[in-house]
């Protein structure tokens, strides 16, 4: 985890400012995080009136992505709680074009602290919002967050090809195809997954070794130029299965072959969606 901005300091922001904005823009809804009140737990939620600001915090276990909420009621105008990461998913959304800008105002979180047990928060390279109206926080320096990126290594670096089949086998033996991972991932939005689809049908019913192997190849062929590395679908496995590694590795390729970053800015033209006669061509995987 890290400790730029104090958990408790964000929160008392975060409320102020959401206090502000809900009193002074013309948003339907605010989406943030609150205690629930029963499970005492740290929750999405959802607020209309000033006066319930109040409720709002920031914690180390504010796992969930809002910026996936924020398609449920696209329609809508609406203020987020945005984490740098969720910064990152909303601005492929209008590099996208399935969500409009003029419906959103975004409290972004600078020198994010990350999330307990988010290993994709050691490795982030993302603390401060790339897009937002409002900010809470101090920004971390670009010289703060290389010092602290030196040396992180990322799982498949040193692997060899039978290493990775070796490893990702294992991992997937444990799969149940509950798809939690696909569900918590912010640019897993299809209307219609192919893991739903029976014509034709791509994966079959159940769960099986060559089946589960088949779902997250395939899941991690769609994630090139648009895994924003939040670690959210990790987070949610149930299994504690390792399959961001391998959208990792996507990630990191599309920097070091295009230098391409998702959802660095609005206007970005997706990866897959440009390409120039010079553009490298080794494959991904
Ligand atoms: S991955 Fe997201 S939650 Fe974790 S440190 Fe980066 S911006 Fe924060
Ligand atoms: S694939 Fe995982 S790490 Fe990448 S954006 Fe989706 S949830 Fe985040
Ligand atoms: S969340 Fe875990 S168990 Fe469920 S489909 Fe994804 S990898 Fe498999």
């Amino acid at each position: 985890m890290k400790m730029e901005n104090s958990y408790k300091d964000l929160s008392a922001e975060i409320k102020e400012v959401a206090k502000k904005v809900l009193a002074e823009e013309d948003v339907d809804q605010l989406l943030g995080f609150a205690q629930g009140e029963f499970s005492g737990l740290t929750e999405p939620v959802i607020i209309k009136k000033a006066e319930q600001a109040q409720r709002m915090v920031f914690t180390e276990d504010a796992t969930p992505m809002l910026s996936k909420y924020l398609l449920e009621y696209k329609e809508k105008k609406q203020a987020v709680v945005a984490k740098p990461c969720d910064t990152r998913a909303i601005a492929y959304y209008l590099s996208e074009d399935i969500i409009d800008r003029k419906n959103l105002v975004i409290i972004g979180i600078n020198g994010c602290p990350g999330l307990k047990d988010n290993t994709a928060c050691d490795e982030c390279d993302t603390r401060n919002p790339v897009i937002s109206d409002y900010q809470v926080g101090e920004e971390i320096s670009s010289a703060e967050l290389a010092a602290e990126l030196k040396g992180v290594k990322y799982l498949l670096e040193d692997m060899t090809p039978a290493e990775r089949k070796e490893h990702y086998s294992q991992e997937f033996a444990r799969c149940t195809q509950c798809y939690a991972c696909r569900d918590a991932c912010p640019v897993c939005y299809c209307d219609h997954c192919y893991v739903e689809s029976n014509q034709p049908e791509w994966v079959e019913e159940g769960s099986s070794a060559d089946k589960d192997m088949i779902f997250h190849l395939m899941r991690t062929m769609h994630m090139p130029g648009r895994c924003v590395n939040c670690g959210a679908c990790e987070m949610a496995c149930p299994e504690g299965i390792d399959m961001r590694s391998m959208t990792t590795h996507l990630y990191h390729k599309a920097e070091e072959l295009y230098d391409f970053r998702p959802g660095i800015s609005p206007e970005q033209p997706p990866l897959l969606s440009d390409f120039s006669k010079e553009d490298s061509e080794p494959g991904f995987l």
